[in-house]
């Protein structure tokens, strides 16, 4: 069948489209570009889901932590509505269906949980409140990919910890500090850093998809919890680096402003509880592993 992926020209979304293709799934891309094998916003707009779309799957968001973006009411619209307007977009459009597709897959983050250097977190967390801007846009980001219970379509949200690949996301950008043996953790690195391998959340998606009766939240977190000096320290061993310079808060405040370096400055512990519980297998369940495979595909290149 088909599945349509929102933001699958994305760091994750590349990944993901790859990942189904080599199960035999049909990928068309809902992208805000036009081109071959996608379709723009716009269009779903217009035409709805493409016939025989078997699957729905949304990993579109403008990148929240862009140094190049000062965080002004403006870019802060964008990271609301890149997300929850596609999320709502989608949803629209499954509901709209003739033959609706069989599952939506929408992800969100573990900001949804208020960092903490003392509460555990797990889907069984009920009392979410919104403390501030991420995690109201988690809430709300979630509840856009709801369905009418009048429609046949298993929704499942995948609250997903930061991503860790060669290619994107934070490693992306702290490769050539760390290779430079200038990396460290970030302020005092007692703060949890709730992560996963991309291989991980892509194979959690594609599981999410292919697996009857799986809906609802699922947490994209290994199983291993650590804090960001024990990632920084596994990242620093995998690239045979010392990690002895600490990234103080008081810079990242700075460059980021308060509100969104609290994604690198602050954390919460988040365990993966139903994911496992479901019978998700990591590949990468610890982080010496996930860093060590980083590692060997950029030596690879
Ligand atoms: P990327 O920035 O690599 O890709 C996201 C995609 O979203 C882009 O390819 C782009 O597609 C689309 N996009 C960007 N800005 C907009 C916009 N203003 N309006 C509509 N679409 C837009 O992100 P990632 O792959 O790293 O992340 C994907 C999603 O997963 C995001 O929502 C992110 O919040 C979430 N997530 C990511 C984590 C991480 O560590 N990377 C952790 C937790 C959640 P195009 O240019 O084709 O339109």
């Amino acid at each position: 069948g088909i599945v349509v992926v929102g933001g699958g020209t994305g760091f994750i979304g590349s990944h993901l489209c790859s990942l189904l293709k080599s199960r035999k799934f049909d990928v068309k891309i809902i992208s805000r570009m036009p081109g071959p094998q996608r379709m723009t916003w716009h269009d779903l707009q217009q035409t709805g889901l493409p016939a025989g779309t078997t699957a729905v799957v949304n990993v579109a968001g403008q990148n929240v932590l862009d140094p190049t973006r000062r965080w002004t009411p403006g870019f802060k619209q964008n990271v609301w509505n890149s997300r929850v307007k596609t999320t709502a977009a989608l949803a629209k459009a499954i509901e709209n269906a003739v033959q609706p597709p069989s599952v939506f897959v929408s992800i969100s983050g573990v900001g949804i949980y208020k960092p903490s250097r003392t509460a555990e977190y797990s889907e069984d967390t009920h009392d979410l409140s919104d403390f501030d801007f991420l995690s109201k846009l988690c809430i709300e980001w979630e509840k856009a990919g709801n369905l009418s219970p009048t429609v046949n379509c298993r929704h499942v949200a995948v609250r997903s910890g930061v991503v860790l690949g060669r290619d994107g996301g934070m490693i992306k950008q702290l490769y050539l500090p760390f290779y430079l043996g200038l990396g460290g953790p970030v302020g005092s690195g007692t703060q949890y850093l709730p992560w996963i391998h991309v291989a991980d959340i892509v194979r959690l998606i594609t599981f999410a998809v292919e697996t009857d009766g799986v809906k609802g939240v699922i947490n994209g977190v290994a199983p291993q919890v650590i804090t960001n000096k024990e990632f920084s320290d596994a990242f620093a061993k995998a690239l045979w680096r010392p990690a002895i310079f600490p990234l103080p808060e008081m810079v990242l405040n700075l460059v980021f402003s308060e509100e969104r370096a609290k994604m690198m400055t602050q954390g919460q512990k988040v365990l993966s509880k139903r994911t496992q519980a479901l019978g998700f297998k990591f590949a990468y369940p610890d982080i010496h592993s996930a860093c060590q495979d980083l590692v060997n595909r950029a030596l690879k290149k």
